[in-house]
């Protein structure tokens, strides 16, 4: 990862080093910013439209002024496009400093979206995964400046600096090759992170997942050289909000060659992004931990890799999950949701205010929304799953709702065992949810993640590849939502 600083000043320097300046302008500060600027374009195009029209004055500036008809029309996404832009304007004239000035932003409805984006987007946009490479050729931003008069934003951009920071500790853990990261090496991740950024990390090996009888997240990990791993993440701040935790769960596979099921080649290249729950939990447990959120939250991350090996679990296999409930295999191919199983049956023990796993699923969830959204299905109550749905709109990771309705149980029950862990083709996303559910006691958020965790081709500030989805998201949720079980004493 590229570092880049980000910081607040109240004024323009008297001269610019290899600098693109950002001006936003509308209707309301239009005239603020001609009696400000001498060479201030004369189209009047640029505060009645979207538009924009750049100068060069010399060979160390570029200036380009946005134009929006007024803040109203400036909803916090179309911002983060346009900064993107920016920021890709500005490597490609191998600039180092971008000067962003918004007069008025304040007075936009979602300001504080807007200061935040000023801060995460430029991270998100300039993320490279290059380590590997010999030759490395890193973009040239290396400074970002909000130019106001109001100093009080710098905490909104240090909060928005540390969740873009962790989202792309998130996508290097997605994007690790499976080589460089096994189930051992997540979970000596988990506790580095946890040394570094001040969340309690235990780690269970295979002898103690023996004994706790994991039997979906042995089961899969059989055909593997490599053990497998159960991750407790912890961050319990001294006067939590909630008295009964949140736990996160997040889908750890390391590399998903479905098994002895194996997947068809082109399915299988992209499928160290397995793990992309896991890297969520983690990514959002950085963020939530250096930004102090005063919740008690637990992650959960059982790992292993789904490999063919000459031990493997096979189709027609009966497992014993966690918590006692019994499992025909019936294609190896759908290994998530049973580690998932052991890990939702475990988080019962804290009764938890909420459950939220995070897991790359199902196809079926790729094929319903694509990589634009995340398939979310919900036994908590209204205001819970209308606040993550808000959250999802407000930072651009959108969520779809499906039903968990009692007839798609009826697809997931076996002859011979208590549930088969795959249904029919179709309902294939929410089968696996009805699958997941029966574990869980307490108010349970499912995000298949499996669409927008991984992008095959670039797609703005979310980049090519890892995504880091749900970082955002949770911190996002977990902040804005205020109406947490607390007892009055
Ligand atoms: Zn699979």
């Amino acid at each position: 990862m590229n570092h880049i600083n980000i910081s607040i000043i109240n004024q323009f320097p008297q001269a610019f080093e290899k600098s693109l300046i950002a001006v936003i302008v509308t209707q309301e500060n239009v005239d603020f910013l001609k009696s400000l600027w001498k060479n201030f374009p004369q189209n009047p195009e640029i505060f009645t439209k979207e538009k924009s029209i750049s100068i060069q004055p010399n060979e160390n500036e570029c200036i380009v002024f946005q134009g929006y008809q007024h803040f109203k029309d400036l909803e916090p996404e179309k911002f983060r496009q346009h900064i993107f832009g920016w920021v890709t304007r500005l490597n490609k004239m191998e600039f180092e400093n971008l000067y962003i000035y918004f007069p008025g932003i304040e007075n936009h409805p979602q300001s504080k979206l807007l200061i935040r984006s000023i801060a995460e987007v430029p991270i998100l946009s300039n993320y490279q995964y290059i380590h590997l490479k010999t030759k490395k050729e890193w973009n040239s931003l290396k400074n970002v400046y909000f130019v106001t008069e109001n100093l009080n934003w710098e905490n909104e951009l240090n909060i928005a600096t540390n969740v873009a920071k962790s989202t792309c500790i998130a996508r290097d853990l997605v994007n690790d090759p499976p080589n460089l990261l096994d189930s051992v090496i997540l979970s000596q991740k988990a506790i580095e992170l946890g040394k570094k950024f001040g969340f309690r990390v235990e780690v269970f090996e295979k002898s103690r997942i023996e004994s706790l009888k994991m039997g979906g997240l042995l089961s899969v990990n059989l055909g593997s050289k490599v053990p497998p791993t159960f991750s407790i993440l912890e961050w319990k701040p001294e006067h939590p909000k909630n008295d009964k935790p949140i736990v996160l769960v997040g889908k750890g596979i390391t590399f998903d060659t479905g098994g002895l099921s194996l997947k068809p080649f082109d399915a299988m290249s992209t499928m160290k992004c397995d793990m992309a729950g896991a890297a969520a939990v983690l990514g959002a447990m950085c963020a939530i931990t250096s930004n102090n959120l005063p919740y008690h939250v637990i992650g959960l991350i059982p790992s292993t890799d789904n490999r063919p090996g000459e031990n493997a679990y096979t189709p027609n296999d009966v497992i014993t999950i966690y918590d006692g409930t019994t499992v025909e295999v019936l294609n190896t191919d759908a290994e998530g949701r049973l580690i998932l199983a052991d890990a939702l049956a475990f988080a019962n023990q804290y009764e938890p205010e909420l459950i939220i796993d995070l897991a790359t699923l199902t196809g079926a969830a790729v094929v319903a929304v694509g990589d634009m959204a995340i398939a979310m299905m919900s036994t908590a109550n209204h205001d819970v799953t209308e606040q993550i749905i808000k959250a999802g709109f407000e930072v651009h990771e959108r969520m779809v709702q499906f039903p968990l309705w009692d007839e798609y149980k009826e697809l997931i029950k076996s002859d011979i065992a208590d549930l088969k862990n795959v249904g029919p083709r179709s309902g294939g996303a929410i089968t696996a949810a009805k699958f997941l559910q029966h574990f869980v006691k307490y108010p349970w958020i499912h995000l298949d993640i499996a669409g927008p965790a991984f992008l095959n081709s670039p797609d703005s500030y979310r980049g090519k590849n890892g995504t880091g989805v749900g970082v955002r998201l949770l911190y996002h949720f977990l902040e804005t939502y205020e109406h947490w079980n607390k007892s009055q004493n």
